[in-house]
């Protein structure tokens, strides 16, 4: 049976090592702001932001909350957006995605100022990761290897496989593995025998957005198995890509669903808030 890896309870000592550094700043006179803003009133955005926001309060950090409506016009979101590039009170600008479709939200992205992009999505903070300078690193991702060092899993030399290659996740994913010297695959819908790809994986990473798609079939004996997908299934229950109950029996570390890489995605964007004041 596989170790459980606790992203609650991983989650929870980074956001207490945050809320110590937080004080500290506060003696030295910095006060750190994060503006979050949610356009419409999709529920799963709201539920994300009401989280980010108690993260917040939970850290110290103050959160500016803008709720805009659905209907608002792309130019007027942007206005906004450059009007908190210019405030010096604000350190991190975070847009709750996805936006209304009549929103270009490559566009959005780009108009946060990179010294305040904190969910790193900034093509200044991508191009960062890729060349390996500093800059905010994405959140799930950076969080998987906070979850993965944490837990005493070494990541240097290790065969990592990475299931999907979306711009949030996957690519950013199989950069800080190959950051931390592991020998990277990624791997996506054209990806022939996946099966078998999967099976050399010391570390596998699945982020291909299905539920319960990846079984033991898929799992080298004692490999570390980090789920990043989230779904609700028919009995409201959350679960991830990876089938639990069948893949906990050949793993040696699996991540929960919930409980996982979820809590950690909000840690690391409270890390990159804390970040933004140096
Ligand atoms: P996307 O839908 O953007 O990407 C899915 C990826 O999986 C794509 O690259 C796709 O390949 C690949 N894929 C799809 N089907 C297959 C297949 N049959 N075989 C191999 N590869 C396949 O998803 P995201 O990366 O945004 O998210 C993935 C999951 O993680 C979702 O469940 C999402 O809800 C969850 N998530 C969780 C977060 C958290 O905080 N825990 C944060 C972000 C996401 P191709 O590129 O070829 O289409």
């Amino acid at each position: 049976m596989a170790n459980i890896i606790d992203g609650k309870l991983i989650s929870t000592q980074i956001k207490d090592e945050l809320k110590e550094k937080v004080a500290n700043l506060k003696k030295e006179g910095k006060q750190i702001t994060l503006a979050v803003i949610q356009v419409g009133n999709d529920p799963a955005s709201t539920v994300y932001v009401g989280n980010k926001k108690k993260a917040c309060e939970y850290i110290g950090i103050n959160s500016l909350a803008y709720e805009l409506p659905e209907d608002i016009t792309e130019e007027s979101l942007l206005k906004t957006i450059e009007e908190l590039n210019n405030d010096d009170k604000v350190n991190g600008i975070l847009v709750q995605l996805p936006l209304p479709k009549h929103i270009d939200e490559d566009k959005v992205i780009k108009t946060i100022a990179p010294e305040k992009d904190v969910d790193g999505f900034h093509p200044s903070s991508v191009g960062a990761l890729l060349i390996g300078q500093e800059g905010f690193l994405p959140c799930t991702p950076a969080g998987i290897i906070q979850l993965i060092k944490r837990s005493g899993i070494s990541i240097e030399g290790k065969e990592c496989v990475v299931i999907g290659r979306s711009n949030i996740v996957g690519k950013p994913m199989g950069v800080l593995l190959l950051r931390e010297n592991g020998t990277v695959t990624i791997t996506h819908s054209k990806t022939k025998n996946l099966k078998k790809v999967c099976k050399r994986a010391d570390i596998l990473v699945v982020a291909i957005g299905k539920p319960k798609m990846i079984d033991a079939s898929y799992v080298k004996d004692g490999a570390v198995v980090i789920d990043v997908g989230i779904h609700r299934n028919a009995d409201n229950k959350l679960c991830g890509d990876v089938d639990f109950d069948s893949v906990e029996k050949v793993a040696s570390y699996i991540t929960p669903v919930p409980g996982g890489v979820g809590p950690m995605t909000i840690a690391m964007l409270m890390q990159n808030c804390v970040n933004s004041v140096r």
